[in-house]
């Protein structure tokens, strides 16, 4: 029997690693494999971690590993190292980071089908001159480096992917490309077999267990040279990986906000690191996390300014809502209130020449809801503090808790007033579409109409198939997706992001204008009108003047002013529970344990700060209270030590309150 004792670490919400005896079977096992042991009255899986001479039970009689597990393979050691990166930077326990690498059911030999295969190999066309000479940069170094292609909406990056990954293959390793869940369509699978017949597996959410099962096999097995995935496929363990790719890098998607809260692309970084090997992350609009590491050369820029075939860039149009009002208050006018004339104009210009259109609303902030006319009362969530949403004409959704009610004639509040629909959907902007031009057909891309794949597969064939003339969607539809013949776009109101209480409200802003814009005119030169309140602010002049540059530079600006991100990190610290008082004193008692330990170490002195507790905006969702502690320091390191010391020991959290860490949060709720 091995002598000894191994460090496993067991998937349960444990902050440390537990030690074992070796099993009774005296095998050997080696760090990265998978075991059974007991813990408590039952078995559970780990991974070892390590194996120590010595057996120091301490005050404990010390139980042995049942075995290795056979249905999971031993994790290769990059991975192991990446693994335990992310368990310490994000702050969340390893046996349950270690647990997500693997597949939800046992492996079994039946036939996936989820890739059709394509015999015939689509020979790719001749690369433009822009693309020939970003992989020829691209292709120089093998060595771990990060690549940020900067390329404008239908410049061809996804064709540069290919190639790159034709390189992978050819020299017998393999690839990983990871893409947010809504892009993941089967037009974009479909591409990469017809270049890579029977060499694709997939992975995404709406995979059967079975399905996915199969998938994580045949990539680990390298049956399959090139996986496809969401933000999760980053977790499967590739025993030959020579690249990664990372497209549309500037997506929120890509950051994990419950559990393990990751953000797929700086994992993928460490995990590149880790292996080697070079990464490359695409985008139109870069984050500017990304876009701040090439201007400090830590990344890599490779430009790609014109589209393929020297298509234009859409026409960027602004009609000033104020002035809007205005002319209607001396001549009134019969359009909706949300349509500017300018729009309806170019609307009716493109359905007489049997042209698609798009109208897009930023459905953050706004929603149709009942108000009652008499005393201003708007039907609320009882779980979450939220107006209800109003659907079709007699129903009242909550859109974080999914609570549902029917709307009621006469208010509850004042007993007299009629409840009446206030603020814009995208079902009202139907309805007034259909008034105004009743001859048009048209399809509705929100989160009601689209919920699953094959919804919004048949979205996209039906506008591929030109079977609708209009389009009304949600920010949900504004990435990721070509409509061919699509070539008017109209942003109906911009401003809904720009009080968000989120410094990222800005760049969201840009990101979205210009992702929506580059939907327009994949074909002939497109158009794209935005209407807004605010015509003068920034995002909305640089999206028009299509400067990037310019515009990240402007932000950066004001963040390092202002201790941001990328300049400064940030943890945010989310206390929450049932009772309003007792989740209160658990929000100011971490906060006070904060400020202490700031007041006794001088290295959290100058470059620290401690703001709240606070409300949280969404202050009460899922019948939970909330509250926020938002830490900012100038360095990773130290912002990580110093919530490790507020979590560890948890002992002064009052029983009944919660607390959770976010590092490098996206949401700001
Ligand atoms: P991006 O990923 O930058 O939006 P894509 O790679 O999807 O751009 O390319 C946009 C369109 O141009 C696609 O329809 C693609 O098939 C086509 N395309 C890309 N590269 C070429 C090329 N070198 N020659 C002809 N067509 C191309
Ligand atoms: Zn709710």
């Amino acid at each position: 029997m091995t002598p000894g004792s191994y460090r496993v670490a067991v998937n349960a919400p444990l902050r440390e690693v537990l030690t074992y005896l070796p099993p009774e079977s005296g095998e050997a096992l080696g760090r990265g494999q998978s075991v059974m042991v007991p813990l408590g009255q039952r078995r559970a899986h780990g991974v070892v971690v390590g194996h120590d001479e010595n057996v120091s039970n301490g005050p404990y009689q010390l139980k042995a590993i049942y075995g290795a597990s056979e249905q999971r393979p031993p994790l290769p050691k990059a991975y192991m190292t990446w693994l335990e990166w992310l368990s310490s930077y994000y702050i969340h326990p390893l046996g349950q980071v270690l647990d997500s690498v693997f597949p939800p059911l046992a492996r079994n030999s039946r036939p996936s089908t989820v890739v059709k295969d394509h015999r015939v190999r689509i020979p790719p066309p001749p690369l433009t001159a822009e693309q020939q000479s970003v992989l020829g940069s691209l292709a120089e170094n093998k060595d771990f480096q990060v690549h940020l292609l900067h390329g404008v909406t239908g410049s061809g990056k996804t064709e540069v992917y290919l190639h790159l990954l034709e390189d992978v293959v050819a020299a017998g390793k393999q690839g990983l490309v990871l893409v947010p869940e809504i892009a993941l369509t089967p037009q974009l699978i479909e591409r990469f077999s017809r270049r890579f017949p029977g060499q694709i597996a997939v992975l995404h959410s709406h995979l059967t267990p079975r399905e996915k099962t199969n998938q994580w096999w045949q990539a680990v097995t390298k049956d399959k040279k090139i996986l496809i995935g969401a933000r999760s496929a980053l977790f499967c363990p590739l025993n030959d990986l020579g690249l990664i790719i990372l497209d549309e890098e500037h997506e929120p998607s890509y950051k994990q906000d419950e559990k393990l809260k990751y953000h797929a692309r700086d994992a993928a970084i460490v995990l590149a690191r880790a292996l080697n090997i070079p990464i490359v992350l695409g985008s139109a609009t870069p984050s500017l996390e990304s876009w701040n590491n090439v201007v400090q050369s830590k990344f890599v820029l490779h430009t790609m300014a014109q589209r393929v075939n020297a298509r234009a860039m859409p026409d960027i149009q602004v009609v000033d809502l104020r002035a809007e009002k205005q002319t209607r208050r001396d001549t009134p006018s019969r359009l909706p209130f949300w349509l500017s004339q300018r729009l309806y104009e170019e609307l009716q210009a493109v359905f007489s020449k049997n042209e698609q259109a798009a109208l897009f609303l930023n459905r953050r902030g706004v929603a149709q809801t009942a108000q009652c006319k008499a005393c201003g009362f708007a039907p609320e969530c009882p779980n979450c503090s939220v107006s209800l949403t109003l659907h079709g004409l007699s129903h009242l959704v909550c859109h974080f808790c999914d609570y549902s009610e029917r709307l009621v004639e006469i208010c509850t509040n004042c007993k007299e007033g009629p409840l009446e629909p206030l603020g814009l959907g995208t079902e009202k902007i139907e309805a007034d579409m259909a008034a105004l031009f009743p001859a048009i057909r048209m399809a509705r891309a929100d989160r009601d109409e689209v919920q699953n794949r094959a919804q919004l597969e048949d979205l996209i064939s039906t506008m591929e198939k030109r079977e609708v003339d209009l389009l009304i969607g949600t920010q949900m539809i504004a990435k990721g997706l070509d409509f061919p013949y699509l070539n008017l776009v109209g942003l109906v109101l911009a401003d809904v992001g720009f009080h968000w209480p989120d410094f990222r409200a800005s760049e969201r802003s840009f990101q979205l204008m210009t992702q929506v814009s580059g939907r327009s005119g994949r074909q002939s030169p497109g158009r794209v009108i935005i209407q807004t309140y605010n015509p003068q602010h920034a995002s909305i002049e640089y999206t028009v003047r299509g400067d990037f540059k310019g515009f990240a530079q402007l932000e950066l600006d004001e963040r390092q002013v202002l201790h941001y991100p990328p300049f400064w990190r940030m943890a945010m610290m989310r206390i929450q529970g049932v009772d309003p008082d007792n989740t209160k004193q658990a929000a100011q008692l971490l906060a006070r344990r904060a400020q202490t330990l700031q007041a006794q170490n001088p290295k959290y002195a100058e470059n620290l700060q401690i703001l709240g507790p606070a409300q949280a905006p969404l202050f009460k969702l899922r019948a939970k209270y909330r509250y926020q502690v938002m830490i900012k320091c100038d360095s990773a390191q130290r912002l990580n030590h110093f919530c490790r010391q507020i979590l560890t020991p948890l002992t002064w959290l009052p029983s009944g309150a919660k607390v959770q860490v976010d590092i490098d949060p996206f949401q700001m709720l």
